[in-house]
Formats: structure tokens, C-alpha cells, sequence
């Protein structure tokens, strides 16, 4: 298998895993490997339907299929933590693997990393592949060359959604719409050495701005293709292939 069949496998999987525990109700809408502009790499897992009462009295039974996913992805998490809403629905897990920085910042305050946020377990780990990470730097390095200002790329996603549809996000800051469609091409040149074989190319603008928030590769699903033929109007659609 290659790095996003291990993707979509993994969030089949980790789904099928959360089923068994507690019905047909609860699915996993996306799971997503990033890493951040601060050097921090992880894998986001995106549930519906359980709350931060059943991953606390399960985790014994949880934990071993989501670690095995982050190491079929080659990250070695430092830090499991849920992010909870108002209703302690649970909107993602996160197994994190801090760099230098985020780790000290994290230790105090019982390691919480946001006020939302609820530590699930602690792991040795630290010895992440770093590939998504060199990636990340290669394009923000482009982007700055490209563009002549030090635009910030604060996250690289590579995530394999429940629909069927794979792709790379990546979360922008400082960035104008000049250059858009070329750098778009950057990242596809990208998503195809992650095997991604995309059919759509777009950026997300703040509306009422020339701000750039995110620049996206995807290949979509057959609802979502129809989806995007109507897009939002936040969205600047670069390219279909
Ligand atoms: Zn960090
Ligand atoms: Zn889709």
C-alpha cells in the first residue's frame, strides 16, 4: 500500500474499531497526518458520536488501533489529547509528536495544550519521521521564493476523508492571491510524489480580501465533484484536471 491507501485504510479501520465499541452511529469523517509550521507532526483523528466519557472509560480498547495507525504512518506520538466541545462530544483526537518548543510550552498547565483540550495519555515517542515535514518547509520555501514575502505556512494535511475523497491542505498567513495558480501547481507536483492523483486544484480567499487561507489538491469522490462544480463563494477554483 502506498502512503494514502495506509491513510483511508487507517480511518476504516479506526472507525470499524469505534463501531464494535459503541454502534453504527458513531464513524470517523477524517483522518489526517500534518505538520505545523513549529516543527510539531501528528494524526488527526475526526469522530462523530462518542464523547470524552467513552474515550477515557475505553481507551484500553481504543488506543492500540490509533497507535498502530500513527505507526503505519511512520509518527511516534509524544501525546494523545481529545479536543472537546460544549457537549463533551469529542471533535478530534490527536496523537502528537511535539517538537522542542510546543514540548516545554505544554509540560506545565497538566500538558494541556488549549483550554479545550483533555490529555488522554502520555508516550515515549519522539522519533517521528520527518518527510511531511520537509515537505512542509520545501513549500514554504517556494511560496516565500515565489512571492517575495515571508508568507507563514502554518500546517501541511494530508487526509483521507470518510466520502472517499484525498488531499493536501495547507493553512496559509500573510499570503496574497499573486502567484496563486502556479504555487497551486507546486503543490500538486507534491500531492503526486504522496500518490495523490487529484482533479482539483483551489485556494480558500477571506471573503472581501485578497487573503489567502488555504491552498488545497484533492481528489474528490463523486459527491463531493458535484459539490465543488457549485463552490462556495470563498473558494477560487484553480484548476480541474
Ligand atoms: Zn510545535
Ligand atoms: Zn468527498
Amino acid at each position: 500500500m502506498n502512503y494514502t491507501e495506509i491513510l483511508s485504510s487507517d480511518r476504516a479501520k479506526i472507525e470499524k474499531r469505534l463501531r464494535d465499541l459503541f454502534g453504527f452511529n458513531v464513524s470517523v469523517f477524517q483522518l489526517s497526518n500534518y505538520a505545523l509550521g513549529c516543527g510539531c507532526t501528528g494524526l488527526t483523528v475526526s469522530p462523530t458520536g462518542i464523547n470524552i466519557d467513552d474515550l477515557e472509560v475505553f481507551k484500553d480498547h481504543i488506543f492500540p488501533t490509533v497507535i498502530e495507525s500513527a505507526h503505519d504512518l511512520l509518527l511516534d506520538p509524544t501525546i494523545a489529547y481529545a479536543i472537546v466541545g460544549g457537549d463533551a462530544g469529542v471533535s478530534a483526537l490527536h496523537l502528537a509528536d511535539y517538537c522542542d518548543r510546543c514540548a516545554v510550552e505544554y509540560g506545565g498547565a497538566d500538558g494541556r495544550p488549549r483550554p479545550d483540550t483533555y490529555v488522554i495519555a502520555n508516550f515515549e515517542g519522539g522519533k517521528s519521521d520527518k518527510h511531511l515535514s520537509n515537505l512542509r518547509s520545501r513549500f514554504e520555501n517556494l511560496i516565500r521564493e515565489r512571492t517575495g514575502i515571508p508568507v507563514y505556512l502554518l500546517e501541511m494535511g494530508v487526509f483521507a476523508l470518510r466520502c472517499g475523497c484525498i488531499g493536501i491542505s495547507t493553512f496559509t498567513r500573510g499570503m496574497r492571491r499573486d502567484g496563486l495558480d502556479e504555487l497551486l501547481n507546486k503543490l500538486d507536483k507534491i500531492a503526486e510524489e504522496l500518490s495523490i492523483d487529484s482533479d482539483l486544484l483551489y485556494a480558500t480567499i477571506i471573503p472581501g480580501t485578497i487573503e489567502v487561507m488555504t491552498l488545497n489538491v484533492k481528489h474528490l469522490c463523486e459527491d463531493c465533484r458535484k459539490r465543488y462544480r457549485n463552490p462556495r463563494s470563498d473558494i477560487y477554483i484553480s484548476r480541474w484536471k
